[in-house]
């Protein structure tokens, strides 16, 4: 008796540092091995149809498979396949299945594709799109390995890295038809989280804030803690609109985007400049703890975002 109790305490000892120490399971090694990797010349700016495009998916299925997704329902592997214009294209994918609640989705996102090798300067031509969006895929990644870690989640999650966003969304239209949307309870997607926000250090804003209560509860689960989500600063640049989440948003979900980029002055935005030695890595690290504590009452099913009014509908 006295022994069981005694490995009781110590399991549930255990159990709260492991849960907690969020510090430990998302270091700034970590971050910065993996927005390094992804915004490297050898990944060429992730142009789509690319010898680098591929080489990123091949990192990131590699990532999924250290950390321990299993791959989503359907398919065989991380890779999700299909076609842009008779040419090959892919987004990767991998899930961590829910205990209780496994047939309501959340997901985690970001776009790893970029605009690949273009007309530069004299000394650069490869746009390496490290804050847009290697940035996101970084959290995207990291993210998963905490949640994995955790092991505490009720509801299935999805992780995912949308390729062709730069050209039209591709990867998220192709991977909206792969889940039905009702489903899907709420939607991180992460764009350009490697700068410090105009609202200052450890801040970000959610964009379409007002579509949804999905920030209310995100600002809800961060009280107490030192780091604060805003309202989207630059409604006139209509970023809701702008990124992967607005084709969930379109059939209902309460999908958003969190960035800290300041979009209206960002001199690197979509030009060769945007690299590594640009970014703050502290400023992704921050970003990346902050979702990770805001989205724990939806991961666990305590909290459920309200719908975004559909614009599309289901013809199923
Ligand atoms: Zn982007």
């Amino acid at each position: 008796m006295k022994k069981t109790l005694y490995t009781l305490v110590a399991l549930l000892f255990t159990q709260l540092t492991f849960a907690q120490d969020i510090n430990k399971i998302i270091t700034i090694k970590y971050v910065d091995r993996l927005i390094k990797t992804l915004s490297s010349d050898e990944m060429e700016g992730r142009g789509l149809y690319s010898p680098g495009i591929e080489k990123a998916a091949s990192f990131i299925e590699s990532e999924f498979k250290a950390i321990g997704l299993k791959p989503m329902e359907g398919e065989t592997g991380f890779r999700q396949s299909f076609e842009i214009e008779g040419k090959p294209a892919f987004n990767v994918a991998g899930i961590i299945p829910g205990k209780s609640k496994a047939a309501e989705l959340v997901i985690f996102s970001g776009h790893y594709d970029h605009l690949g090798i273009v007309k530069g300067d004299a000394q650069d031509s490869i746009a390496n799109g490290a804050d847009d969006d290697a940035s996101g895929i970084t959290a995207m990644i990291a993210l998963a390995k905490y949640y994995k870690k955790l092991n505490n989640n009720e509801r299935t999650l999805i992780f995912v890295a949308f390729t062709a966003e730069e050209i039209g969304g591709f990867g998220s239209k192709h991977f909206s038809k792969k889940l039905n949307p009702d489903h899907v309870v709420a939607m991180f997607n992460i764009e350009m989280i490697g700068k410090e926000s105009k609202f200052g250090k450890n801040t970000a804003f959610i964009t379409g804030f007002d579509k949804s209560d999905f920030g209310k509860i995100l600002q809800k689960n961060l009280v107490g803690t030192e780091f604060t989500f805003h309202p989207d600063p630059y409604i006139r640049q209509n970023l809701f609109y702008r990124s992967d989440n607005a084709t969930l948003a379109a059939l209902g979900v309460p999908a958003h985007t969190i960035s800290t980029d300041q979009i209206d002055t960002d001199a690197f935005y979509h030009t060769v400049k945007d690299e590594y030695s640009t970014l703050d890595t502290q400023n992704i690290l921050a970003t990346i703890k902050a979702i990770a504590k805001s989205a724990i009452t939806i991961i666990k099913g305590t909290d459920t975002p309200s719908r975004i009014p559909r614009l599309i509908e289901s013809h199923d």
